[in-house]
């Protein structure tokens, strides 16, 4: 296996590093791990990468970073430009309108739409030689001071220096190593469903088109290889048991959405050629601390933002690539490498998971005066200055990237010499 790669910066204290979870997270720290000389191990539990899913936004650091890792050029062949965010009344007129030129302002044009299942397949193609284990996921960790013992899913057992949890907002790791996830686990108020479907028709290319009913929201985009995706996020008052298994998620689907007006009966009717439906809580994940030991843990199983964010997958390479950088930084003192991640990073997710949660109203205002209220104010993000003003907040960011490439620390080398 390859560990240093062009470009790469030789470390003195070479570690190998398991990392659970091979999404967005994962691949992204394994890449700086691995341009800083460790030897980073993948694992997840899927029996591949996954396709499909739903489109996130991609932008603020997470950009930067990528941009760093010279990915753009490659997410933006896959990128979608989408040019409105439209709301339709239940007979399909158009209730509010925002146009995303607004977006591309604030970030001077760093901005793109892509499949999550895109992005992280850009990132982990990037990791060349890395060795990644499919369909094999850490079933236990023995810290034992000087290592980590791990066994895993197929029986193997094996030794690394340290193991992050990117195995997100449901991670094992986390799990196995603070405890259990409703310790740490602020459920929003909402459930979230996705799929795709062939041949849909209406489209409205680069539009995110959504229709609104108080405390539920049905949404499409039209995807390339004539696809559709479609979002529903509902409030959990429609929800007396959460749905174990696709059959019962679909019906819970039909249930809330049955007769809701627009195009819902004509989706939901379709629902039956669908063989991958992700169906989940949102939530976010706030603990006092995300290492412990030898383990620590990065993006969503970490502080997941959540949805509401739109912008948990640029957090989560952010994140990836600022434990990275202190790996390097501090030259194998894990230690204070950690304690530099929580510090430089605490804060400012906090401020996010805060900033999210106003966000809740836009997807299902949970009554007609909220709903009301939402699509005036996306109306009025056309008026010139207004509009910026208005958005401006959701674009803020207080977060300099630190730079990493840098010679070993002196101190350290001092101390080895
Ligand atoms: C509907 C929806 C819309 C969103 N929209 C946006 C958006 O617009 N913009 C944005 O930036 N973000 C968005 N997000 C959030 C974003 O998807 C996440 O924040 C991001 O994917 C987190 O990355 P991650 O690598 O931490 O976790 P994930 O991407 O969830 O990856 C975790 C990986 O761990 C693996 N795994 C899980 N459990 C185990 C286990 N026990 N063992 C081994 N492997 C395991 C999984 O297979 C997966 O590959 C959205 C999320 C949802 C649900």
């Amino acid at each position: 296996m390859k560990n240093i790669v062009p470009g790469s910066i030789e470390v003195r204290h070479k570690m190998k590093i398991a990392i659970n979870g091979c999404g967005v997270a994962g691949p992204t720290l394994a890449w700086w791990l691995q341009k800083y000389g460790h030897e980073p191990v993948l694992f997840d539990q899927a029996p591949g990468l996954r396709t499909g899913g739903y489109i996130i936004d991609f932008w603020g650091t997470g950009y930067d970073v990528a941009d760093k890792m010279g990915l753009v050029a490659s997410l933006k062949d896959d990128a979608y430009f989408i040019k409105h965010v439209r709301t339709v009344t239940a007979g399909g007129f158009t209730a509010s309108s925002l146009n995303t030129s607004a977006f591309h302002d604030f970030t001077n044009g760093r901005y793109l739409s892509i499949a999550r299942s895109d992005l992280s397949k850009h990132i982990y193609q990037a990791c060349d030689g890395i060795e990644t284990h499919f369909a094999t996921s850490v079933t236990d960790i023995q810290d034992q001071g000087d290592k980590v013992r791990i066994e895993l899913s197929d029986g193997r057992q094996d030794v690394f220096d340290l193991v992050v949890g990117a195995d997100g907002l449901h991670s094992h790791v986390r799990a196995l190593t603070f405890g259990p996830q409703e310790q740490f686990e602020k459920h929003i108020g909402f459930y979230v469903a996705a799929f795709i479907l062939p041949g849909y028709f209406p489209r409205d290319e680069l539009a995110y088109v959504s229709h609104t009913r108080p405390g539920r929201q049905i949404s499409r985009v039209a995807l390339r290889g004539d696809q559709t995706l479609f979002l529903f996020v509902f409030s959990k008052k429609f929800v007396t048991e959460q749905p174990v298994g696709e059959a019962a998620e679909k019906t819970l689907l039909r249930d809330i959405y049955g007769n809701m007006g627009w195009e819902a009966n004509a989706i939901l009717s379709r629902m039956d050629e669908v063989r991958d439906v992700y169906f989940d809580r949102v939530s976010q994940i706030k603990m006092p601390a995300w290492t412990k030991g030898r383990v620590a843990l990065v993006g969503d199983a970490a502080a997941c933002v959540s949805l509401l964010a739109g912008e948990g997958t640029g957090l989560a390479m952010t994140e990836a690539y600022i434990l990275a950088g202190e790996l390097q930084r501090t030259d194998g003192d894990y230690v204070a490498a950690f304690h530099a991640y929580q510090e430089r990073l605490q804060q400012y997710l906090t401020r996010k998971q805060e900033a999210a949660l106003k966000f809740a109203g836009f997807f299902a205002p949970q009554n007609w005066f909220w709903l009301v209220a939402r699509d005036v104010m996306m109306n009025l993000t056309s008026v010139p200055i207004l509009g910026k003003k208005l958005l401006a907040g959701s674009f803020q960011s207080d977060l300099d990237l630190p730079s990493y490439d840098m010679p070993l620390n002196p101190q350290r080398q001092e101390m080895d010499n």
